[in-house]
């Protein structure tokens, strides 16, 4: 068997180790000069700062890619810390333990209580908005307060827009057992909890760089992949030509899979793809700041009722010693547009409602906007019930399956365990084919 690969961000990345542990042949085609996809790390005037992901989990298969690509001792892990909110014009710890709870600000005693009464509302249903759901569950104060912008901040996107059908689906299973969607996330965020959050010394996308060097002879670099069409096997042209596979993954993002994949559904192999090509993303643009405050903990997230355009901030230098690093989060689907203002308008906004929030001074250090932005989980994705593809095109995208890092990495590993027993039957059929006419 023979894979072909579309993306050398971390999806990609970890699928190329796995397969090659498997003894399975393939390729991967990355359309950048540089592998990671959204996972970029850079270095200003001696800051290491992320323009994408701010941290990874220290989860078993992020540590076997560290160990495979020679930098297991690179990582740097953080404490858990607290996070925290920005609600009535102050910043208060999110309650997710139960000290937390009890001691928070952020709930009224009424708002605690409506909480507490979470087991005896109805289950959560797939036909509400994840907004309707926790206020249901919750109570609109909790919502506003933390909830929202909690859940809402992973994504850049407006609960009220996301299906739980898609966004909860994992935690509505979960709650069946449970009984109660707050014992489902509280089982979630501690499971979560046993893996640190971490990084590497020169940032996260150290990670994708070395596993580009340990594996440079099945990755190529600068090669976008224009279209695949079927033959006797699929084909992927390139600038470079074309080369013929048994399977393909594409780990890109939607517009650009629709548009490779455009040949199969002009012959009938493929439809659904206008669902692709109109799933939405939320723009967003991340300003750098040097600062150096009193809190502890990894950041804040700003809640509903602050007339802040700010969405939240990561604390990089209580994580992970960044010399006074912080990120500063703008756009989302709650205001798209000012993505568009210009890098000073943007820094700014920044620094002004940082140093308003945190109470210190702070410096910029740069400006970067992320394209094509979080993918929304919002109502566009109903779309992708018609998406059609022919057995041996399979999409392990992050508007597909969770976005995390570790669970991009475990898609891989179990895709690859997947095409290894599919190998080890198509050979045994082979033999039996080959036994039968000798
Ligand atoms: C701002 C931000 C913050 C995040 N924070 C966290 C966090 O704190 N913790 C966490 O675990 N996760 C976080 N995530 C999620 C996580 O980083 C991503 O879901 C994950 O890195 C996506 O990896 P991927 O390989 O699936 O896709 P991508 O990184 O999007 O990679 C896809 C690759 O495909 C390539 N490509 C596109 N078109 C073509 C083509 N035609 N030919 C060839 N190649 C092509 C692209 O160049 C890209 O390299 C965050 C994401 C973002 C954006």
């Amino acid at each position: 068997m023979k894979v072909g690969i579309v993306g050398a961000g971390i999806t990609g990345l970890a699928l190329t180790h796995y397969l090659a542990k498997q003894g399975i042949e393939s390729v991967t085609f990355e359309a950048d000069d540089e592998p990671g996809g959204v996972i970029r790390s850079r270095t200003v005037d001696g800051h290491v700062i992320e323009p994408g992901p701010q941290r990874m989990r220290k989860t078993p298969g992020v540590v076997e890619l560290a160990e495979k690509a020679g930098i297991a001792e690179e990582i740097i892990e953080a404490n858990e810390g607290e996070l925290y909110v920005y609600a009535n014009g102050e910043l208060g710890e999110a309650p997710i333990t139960k000290r937390q709870f009890f001691t928070t600000d952020l709930l009224s005693v009424r708002g605690k209580a409506r909480m507490l009464a979470e087991p005896l509302t109805k289950p959560g249903s797939p036909q509400e908005t994840v907004e309707e759901v926790f206020v249901r569950k919750f109570g609109r104060e909790a919502y506003e307060h933390f909830i929202g912008p909690l859940y809402g901040g992973i994504y850049g996107s407006d609960p009220a827009e996301m299906p739980a059908a898609f966004a909860l689906e994992s935690l509505l299973e979960r709650e069946k057992e449970t009984k109660s969607l707050l014992r489902a996330f509280l089982q979630r965020v501690n499971q979560g909890h046993t893996a640190a959050p971490m990084s590497f010394t020169d940032g996260n996308q150290q990670l994708p760089n070395a596993l580009t060097e340990a594996y440079d002879d099945r990755i190529e670099l600068s090669t976008p992949v224009k279209a695949i069409h079927a033959d006797d096997r699929y084909v992927i042209e390139t600038p470079n030509g074309s080369e013929a596979f048994d399977r393909i993954v594409i780990t890109a993002d939607a517009k650009a899979t629709a548009e490779m994949l455009s040949p199969l559904e002009a012959d009938g192999l493929a439809s659904g793809l206008d669902g692709l090509r109109d799933l939405r993303y939320n723009p967003l643009a991340q300003v750098f700041l040097q600062a150096d405050h009193d809190y502890p903990g990894k950041g804040y997230q700003v809640g509903y009722n602050e007339d802040l355009h700010t969405l939240g901030s990561s604390w990089n230098e209580n994580m992970f010693d960044r010399d006074g690093a912080q990120t500063v989060f703008l756009g989302g689907m709650h205001e798209p547009e000012i993505v568009e203002e210009s890098d000073d308008t943007l820094a700014e906004i920044a620094r002004e409602e940082f140093e308003a929030v945190v109470g210190c001074e702070a410096t910029v250090i740069d400006v970067a906007r992320l394209k094509p932005g979080f993918p929304a989980w919002d109502t566009s994705w109903w779309a992708l019930e018609d998406l059609e593809l022919p057995d041996g095109v399979t999409l392990a995208t992050n508007y597909t399956a969770r976005m995390g890092v570790p669970s991009r990495v475990k898609e891989a590993r179990e895709l690859a365990e997947q095409f290894a027993q599919q190998a080890t039957a198509d050979d045994s059929q082979q033999e039996t084919a080959v036994a039968a006419t000798t």
